[in-house]
């Protein structure tokens, strides 16, 4: 069998942490296995890194970012090699650059364009364990690249995918995908198995343990997915297509902090003004989700979006850019709000599920900013401060938990 086994920040925090992995990874390869081990970088390094860029220029260009970021894995994989051979197992440590991971240009959020495996694959044959940055990339300009927050997730599944492995393990320091987020809501369950997209709607509204894009491409590949523990051997959930388990109603509650809303205020009603706008930022590449336009009174409307908090600036920067071209009379913006967000495939045929969670909102005294929804999910946008206690309030007026 080949395994790719991908370990996040916490797993790989220390040196006994280090070990553990290490030791886990030796049993598998001792019964027979090929092993691809894919790293995060240690603990909080990454956060690290990017106070150390922040306190000297606050508007470090992303290129830079990626160059210092990239450090954080080329570390935690050396080290585990180290560890590894010094438990007799043989072991080579991997970056980007030499497996040669092929990504697009864009610094900060990269995508895989495709991976060489010549490298991986002589290095499996002369049976040694194969320890692999996660996170990171390769651009056409022979730079390096990373893939976004939480990226090493998907570097785990493109590698399974190319390597047509047989399993690809996502361990971590919860024991799986639960209800929602353990850590705000104790009483979240574990759930045995989910689907792609649920996983996929959950893991973009907020739940980080996926990063969205392994989940989009082990869909697209067909990557049966398993999420773990790294420190108890318990059974973990199975991200797959389809689910035996009869489908819940909904599978999970989940808040994204990282958000803003931005609203452009007195927009004149002509046709053409929302693709003025839209296509403005998407040209600048930023990502809108939740749109809300209000109802014209004396030919003026406001147009309200929301986006990533950490593109908040760049936006108001081309928006007011812009302000005057695309005839807009102020714009707005708001940092201190959250979205929360119910997903599940039960939704698409039983009614009443928005009408469940605005009422268990309500009940908390919970107003909301923005709604928007698609088959599979709701999504409201509240005040940051209200955000945990509405996935607690909604957890708990579906009975999700234990
Ligand atoms: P890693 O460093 O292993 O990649 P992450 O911190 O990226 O780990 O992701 C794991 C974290 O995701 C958990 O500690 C947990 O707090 C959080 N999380 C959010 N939503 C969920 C959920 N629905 N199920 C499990 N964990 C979740
Ligand atoms: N080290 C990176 C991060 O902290 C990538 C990852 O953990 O997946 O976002
Ligand atoms: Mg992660």
């Amino acid at each position: 069998m080949l395994i790719v086994k991908k370990f996040g920040g916490s797993s790989v925090a220390n040196r006994e942490r280090i070990f553990c992995v290490a030791k886990r990874c030796a049993e598998d390869y001792k019964k027979g296995n090929d092993i691809v081990i894919v790293l995060s970088a240690m603990g909080d390094t990454t956060d690290d890194l990017m106070e150390e860029a922040k306190s000297i220029n606050e508007k470090a260009s992303k290129r830079e970012m990626d160059m210092l970021l990239a450090i954080g894995e080329q570390k935690s994989v050396a080290l585990m090699a180290m560890a590894l051979q010094s438990l007799g197992v043989p072991a080579i440590s991997l970056n980007a650059f030499q497996v040669m991971m092929h990504t697009t240009s864009r610094y900060g959020n990269a995508r895989f364009k495709n991976i060489d495996i010549e490298r991986i694959q002589h290095e499996l044959d002369s049976h040694k364990i194969v320890v692999v940055t996660g996170f990171q990339g390769v651009n056409k300009y022979n730079d390096v690249t990373t893939l976004g927050r939480g990226g090493s997730d998907t570097t785990a599944v493109a590698l399974a995918a190319i390597l047509n492995a047989d399993a690809c393990e996502i361990y971590t320091d919860v024991e799986g995908v639960y209800t929602a987020d353990p850590r705000i809501e104790p009483k979240a369950r574990k759930l045995k198995e989910i689907t792609y997209d649920e996983m996929l709607d959950l893991a973009t509204l907020g739940a980080k343990v996926l990063h969205n894009r392994s989940v989009e491409m082990a869909k697209k590949y067909d990557v049966p997915l398993i999420v773990r523990s790294s420190l108890k051997s318990v059974e973990g959930t199975t991200v797959k297509e389809e689910v035996k388990v009869e489908k819940m109603l909904i599978s999970g509650v989940t808040a994204d902090k990282n958000t803003a809303r931005i609203s452009v205020l007195g927009v004149k009603d002509k046709p053409g003004v929302e693709f003025r706008i839209f296509n403005l930022l998407a040209k600048n590449n930023i990502n809108i989700d939740t749109i809300l336009q209000s109802v014209s009174e004396d030919g003026r409307k406001d147009i309200s979006f929301t986006i990533a908090q950490d593109a908040m600036r760049e936006t108001l920067e081309v928006l007011n850019e812009a302000k005057d071209s695309i005839n807009v009379r102020k714009i707005e913006y708001e940092e201190n709000v959250a979205k929360v967000s119910i997903v599940g495939a039960g939704m698409i045929s039983n009614p009443g599920v928005a009408a469940k969670m605005f009422e268990a909102l309500y009940d908390e005294g919970i107003s909301i900013k923005m709604i928007s929804t698609s088959e599979i999910r709701v999504t409201v946008l509240v005040e940051e401060k209200d955000a945990d206690k509405a996935v607690r309030a909604i957890h708990a007026a579906f009975a999700l938990g234990e």
